[in-house]
């Protein structure tokens, strides 16, 4: 063929099921995965070349290609993944490829390196354009014109013409860093028995270069982390690519440290707070095949992989790896996924697998591993019930007497504390005591939670805030609002009232974000805090070697829930905090304050014995058939008109294919009625686990075409039944 006859289909970055055609001019090149820049009406896209096929005398009217980039081209493997994704999840597989394309100056030929800073002067003229412009350069960082345009929503016209004015200054970047190549066999530590065997099964696994996922299942601080950097050194000999995924709160500066140590090289990080540059540095690293580890968040499984040949999966159960914003993926699950097409192992690393993961072992399908015992002298922490149907605790008070008792005993040995409440804020509720109102979000059905420390209140699914106030917007009676319930703020105030001298740490997405919080880690892993208060992110595989007491406010919390999961949820939360104590020299307690200490999931922490608990808890989700004995899909409406969410919601309802293999729940309200004064609905289809869920949502919704302001959101394998 020659290049005269070319037609290349190009998969754009938009919610686009299927490519578009365009002529590939005379003197142009490409191949299927070439990234290419095309135009698609007033405005030009980066996308990728899906399809090459031969000219035909209907295409006269085609419009060209506009370039083709020099990034080597997207492998065959990863185009078929974004198309298995898009298909498991009846996503457009343009709003796939979307995600594998965030990162536009990697494009940008490398000799035309120049960026843009903030300068000192002010620009002659001002326009909203402009002013957003400013508004995005604002922390002074430099950014490339394409970044800007795109960060601002402007042509790259605007930011030139800017930096003519003086309002922006040029500069030339230094060339991007290569990544060092890593040593697999640098610093490794020396294996106990149970731990070399574990390292020896996984070497093997990935030595046989075949697809195979194996559960690496550690009690926390067992050694899992050492024993599957083995796997990875094995796949590195191989010449091959590795990924690292951790829950984004995981990936900090110590950890990439431990992984730095033991391959001698530093490894490229992928977290949501890259910056720019950086970013670009590691999506041309990986493109070209010199980044060979990647230790990154979910979405480090849409870079453009060149030769992966393992992924690591760390805390598998962990709830973060499910996007519910946009294209709505489960991260583990695509990564088994990836693995099974692309023919490579995936190891997935947990002290609290996911029931998904037991059962695959257990059905055959995944491999096990175990790690029963803690590294050296370390053991696992004893754990302790409180039940606060007969302790001693003080009326406003949330913390028992034995727990305060021990929590004052570890400041004064010179240890680490931790006080663990899921709950951010200083209140989840405001009432106030005149007229018996309670503020709620003004966008949603939802209660305004009191953020003391920032002096406002703040709505936990809109972000929608005010200031806080004294006076009952309802009444106007002043005084009278009570917080009711505490949040980790108040609780710090507690703690603080019982231990003046102690150094308190909140450790709270809100309160510390981004890089402020990888340091806040950084310090308690250090022993700069003593006191540590926090969410559920302090659960999330840290590693504080001074902590040896971890005391679990409120255990009951989150059992309240209808989520299937809950129960299995509020079981590995729990382990895992308790599990942060005692890591370090010393041992660790673990106290868990309960109203229900003859719960099963209590008794079961108590005596350590989850295999009994877990048995339980399938046995519930079988007889419900409920994941993984069942698989689920839900269908979200929502609207700004409450009744078009209805009607709609039970339109859909009318036609629901005729099946005796699937049962479908609801129309229902959703439990949060309203969202960003959005009215939404629900529907729930349940099927075992042999029937092709996928196939019949598209035949149910092949016709349905939501208008106006209404929407219909698919989340197939939901995690979230808000
Ligand atoms: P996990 O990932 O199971 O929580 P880690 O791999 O983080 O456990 O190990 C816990 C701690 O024990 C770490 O500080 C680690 O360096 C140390 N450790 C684990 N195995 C060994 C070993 N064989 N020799 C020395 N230290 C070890
Ligand atoms: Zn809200």
């Amino acid at each position: 063929m020659t290049s005269e006859s070319v037609i290349a289909e190009v998969l754009l970055p938009l919610a686009l099921a299927t490519p578009y055609s365009y002529r590939v001019p005379p003197d142009m090149e490409v191949v299927e995965g070439s990234y290419v820049e095309v135009p698609l009406g007033p405005r030009s896209y980066i996308g990728v070349v899906w399809e090459v096929r031969p000219f035909v005398a209907s295409n006269m009217r085609l419009r060209d290609i506009a370039q083709v980039f020099t990034t080597p081209a997207m492998p065959a493997t990863h185009r078929k993944f974004i198309e298995w994704l898009a298909t498991y999840y009846l996503e457009p597989k343009g709003s796939v490829l979307r995600m594998a394309l965030r990162v536009p100056s990697a494009f940008e030929a490398p000799r035309a390196q120049t960026a843009f800073r903030i300068a000192t002067g002010l620009p002659k003229r001002m326009t909203p354009q402009r002013q957003r412009v400013l508004e995005v350069m604002r922390d002074g960082f430099p950014l490339q014109a394409r970044e800007i345009a795109d960060l601002a929503g402007v042509g790259t016209s605007v930011v030139k013409a800017m930096a003519k004015d003086g309002a922006i200054e040029e500069l030339a970047l230094p060339a991007l860093r290569p990544f060092a190549e890593p040593d697999p066999g640098a610093e490794a530590l020396p294996f106990n028995a149970e731990q070399q065997q574990a390292a020896d099964e996984l070497r093997s696994m990935v030595a046989a270069r075949q697809h195979k996922v194996t559960l690496l299942d550690g009690v926390t601080g067992s050694g899992k982390t050492e024993v599957y950097f083995e796997a990875m050194a094995e796949a590195l000999r191989q010449g091959r690519q590795v990924l690292l995924l951790l829950p984004e709160i995981a990936l900090t500066a110590p950890f990439l440290a431990r992984v730095e140590r033991r391959f001698a090289a530093e490894p490229a990080g992928w977290h949501s707070d890259l910056r720019p540059r950086e970013r670009e540095r590691v999506w041309r690293g990986v493109a070209e095949g010199h980044a060979r580890i990647v230790v990154g968040a979910r979405s480090a499984l849409f870079l453009p992989w060149a030769n992966l040949g393992l992924i690591v999966v760390d805390e598998e159960h962990e709830g973060a790896y499910k996007q519910d914003e946009g294209v709505s993926y489960h991260a583990r699950d695509m990564a088994v996924l990836y693995g099974a097409l692309a023919q490579f192992p995936v190891v997935l690393s947990s002290a609290t697998p996911s029931l998904e993961s037991l059962v695959n072992v257990d059905r055959g399908r995944y491999a096990s591993v175990r790690l029963h015992d803690r590294h050296g002298r370390a053991e696992l922490p004893d754990i302790g019930l409180i039940d606060m149907r007969s302790a001693d605790v003080p009326t406003g008070s949330w913390l028992s007497a034995p727990l305060l008792a021990d929590v004052k005993a570890t400041i004064e040995a010179g240890d680490q504390a931790l006080l663990f409440l899921n709950r951010r804020g200083y209140a989840p509720l405001t009432l106030c005591r005149a007229c018996g109102h309670h503020l709620n979000c003004p966008n949603c059905s939802a209660a305004m939670v009191e953020h003391r420390f920032r002096r406002i209140l703040q709505c936990h699914h809109c972000g929608h805030q005010e200031p806080a106030t004294n006076t009952c917007p309802k009444c106007n009676t002043e005084g009278k609002l009570v917080p009711i319930g505490p949040g980790v703020e108040r609780l710090a105030e507690e703690a603080a009232r019982h231990f003046p001298e102690a150094r308190i740490a909140i450790l709270s997405s809100d309160i510390s974000r981004g890089v402020m919080l990888r340091d806040v880690l950084k310090e308690v892993a250090d022993g700069v805090w003593n006191l540590v208060i926090g969410t559920q992110l302090v659960a999330k595989g840290h590693h504080f070697p001074h902590l040896t007491l971890a005391g679990i406010v409120d255990a009951d919390l989150a059992l309240e829930s209808s989520d299937p999961r809950s129960g299995e949820r509020t079981w590995a939360l729990l382990a895992q905090v308790a599990g942060r104590a005692g890591r370090g020299e010393k041992p660790g307690r673990a106290f868990v304050q309960t109203y229900a200490p003859e719960h099963p999931l209590m008794r079961a922490l108590k005596s350590g014995d989850r295999d009994s608990y877990l048995a339980q808890e399938r046995l519930i989700r079988q007889a419900g058939g409920l994941p993984p004995y069942g698989r689920l899909a839900a269908l979200i409406i929502s609207s700004d008109k409450a009744h078009e969410a209805e009607a709609f919601a039970k339109a859909l309802a009318k036609i629901i294919p005729p099946t005796d293999d699937l049962q479908v729940l609801g129309p229902a309200i959703a439990p949060i009625a309203v969202i960003r004064g959005r009215h939404r609905w629900r529907l729930l289809v349940k099927a075992s686990r042999t029937v092709d869920l996928q196939a019949f949502l598209r035949l149910w919704l092949k016709d349905v075409k939501p208008k106006g302001q209404l929407q219909l959101q698919i989340d197939v394998d939901p995690y979230n039944f808000l």
